[in-house]
């Protein structure tokens, strides 16, 4: 790459490129990033921070692993690419699909690779369409998600993701998303009353889709699609009993159940997969992010042994015409088995439980701030949120922006992460150690002081 000046890089920018949520008066003074080690992110100027957010968190086995790169470059010396579709295929894409069934729930074991955890939730939405089809039942094709539930933003996704904030501009959605509450423990819980069937927040949450369900009609519910710990929504860790009764629910009335582990898979909660914390198993499993750490662009879907019969199962004038030049990419594959490797030579997810849990436990003392409504978190996944008043959980005014103005703080300081309204985000790599914790949340708690006083 040539060496360029901050300025006029930032102007080319400004000139050339559209970004993912663009809005120019957020890319005033954009950071351009130039070196990941480790947790340690470098911009042009040469400052380093530490990586929050393990950038999209994504970068779970840390930032300059250069057997990946040389993963990549002896793949691509042999193959680069070759297609993958039916008729075809390749030795990287033939051996993750077997790792990943051993790595992966036991129900899971057949895969469908994208480019990303938007593409792997089009692929999830098709396939449950596709699978109550060919078993006779073409009225169930609507499907159930959570608000603050996120499942990307290409059409079918964005219809799907309950942020609302991201669909105006692109509105009309895809008809057949339907949305419940999230159990979001901190507001869920709150002067919770016994009734109606339910004796804990846990398990009402989980009925509100029983609900859905009634309303609509089983017979029309093709699946019902979340993320184990919503992500980009809150980092909302549901109640212990949601999942469980959750996982009832859809068996009961034959609706397929989509984990979305595009964040939580891959060790990020301290398991491999986040529903193993809830002894829970889905039916069909979104991936992306962790899968490569993101050394290169990867997504996917795991279904289980039913759905997997059912695709080989029909005839072939009704075959699976879902596809991507990229689906089973050779060196994307190649990347995903180098970082296999790495989590198991390192015993990454191990550590990601070990270093996650004095992760939660430091943070916890952010609570002694009156303005740090809630902490929580699961793993190497955490937020902090911000409120007016603790007792009655009041929000701030979104207008004081107190969210935005501590991400400014820590950025100053040198941790880099986001936000979602007032809630601040610490998710960096699994490799990150306990010292490089301790100065995230340093730095966080002298950000809050200074935001407040
Ligand atoms: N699902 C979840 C749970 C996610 O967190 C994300 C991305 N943050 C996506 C899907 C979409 O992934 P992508 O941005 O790769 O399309």
């Amino acid at each position: 790459m040539p060496e360029r000046d901050l300025k006029s890089a930032v102007a080319a920018d400004q000139k050339h490129l559209i970004h993912s949520l663009h809005h120019p008066s957020g890319h005033t003074a954009p950071k351009i990033w130039v070196k990941g080690r480790g947790s340690i992110i470098t911009d042009l100027e040469g400052k380093e921070y530490i990586d929050g957010l393990a950038g999209l968190w994504n970068v779970n086995i840390g930032h300059g692993r250069v057997e990946l790169a040389r993963a990549a470059a002896s793949q691509m010396e042999l193959l680069a690419y070759q297609s993958s579709y039916v008729g075809s295929s390749n030795l990287p894409a033939i051996e993750l699909g077997e790792r990943l069934a051993k790595l992966t729930y036991p129900s899971i074991n057949k895969f469908f690779f994208a480019s990303g955890g938007g593409e792997a939730t089009e692929s999830a939405v098709k396939t449950v369409r596709f699978y109550w089809k060919a078993l006779g039942q073409p009225t169930k094709w609507k499907v159930i998600s959570r608000e603050l539930g996120y499942h990307g933003v290409t059409l079918a996704a964005m219809s799907a993701t309950g942020i609302d904030t991201y669909w105006p501009m692109f509105e009309p959605r895809t008809p057949g998303f339907i949305h419940i509450p999230s159990p979001y423990p901190y507001y869920f819980n709150h002067g919770f009353k016994p009734g109606h069937g339910a004796q804990t927040p846990g398990i009402a949450a989980a009925n509100l889709l029983e609900q859905a369900i009634l309303k609509e009609g089983a017979e029309n519910i093709a699946a019902f699609i979340a993320e184990p710990v919503q992500g980009a929504g809150g980092v909302i860790v549901p109640q212990d009993d949601y999942w469980g009764r959750i996982r009832e629910i859809c068996t009961q009335y034959e609706v397929l159940l989509i984990a979305d582990e595009v964040i939580t898979g891959f060790g990020r909660t301290g398991r491999w997969f986040a529903l193993e914390h809830w002894n829970v198993q889905p039916d069909i499993m979104n991936f992306a992010k962790g899968v490569t750490s993101g050394y290169l662009p990867l997504g996917g879907i795991g279904v289980n042994d039913r759905i997997a019969e059912v695709i080989n199962g029909v005839e072939v004038s009704r075959r699976y015409m879902h596809a991507f030049t990229y689906s089973g990419h050779p060196t994307v594959c190649a990347v995903a088995l180098a970082n296999l490797d790495y989590f198991e030579r390192n015993d990454l997810v191990t550590q990601a439980a070990e270093t996650g849990a004095y992760m939660q436990q430091q943070l916890k003392a952010l609570e002694r701030h009156p303005q740090v409504g809630d902490v929580r978190g699961l793993g190497m996944m955490a937020a902090v949120e911000l409120s007016e008043d603790r007792a009655t959980r009041k929000r701030f005014d979104p207008a004081k922006g107190y969210g935005e103005k501590l991400r400014l703080e820590c950025a100053k300081r040198g941790l880099w992460s986001r936000i979602f309204k007032d809630s601040f985000y610490l998710s960096p790599p699994l490799t990150t150690t306990r010292e490089e914790v301790a100065r995230a949340v340093g730095i966080l708690d002298e950000s809050i002081q200074a935001v407040f006083k």
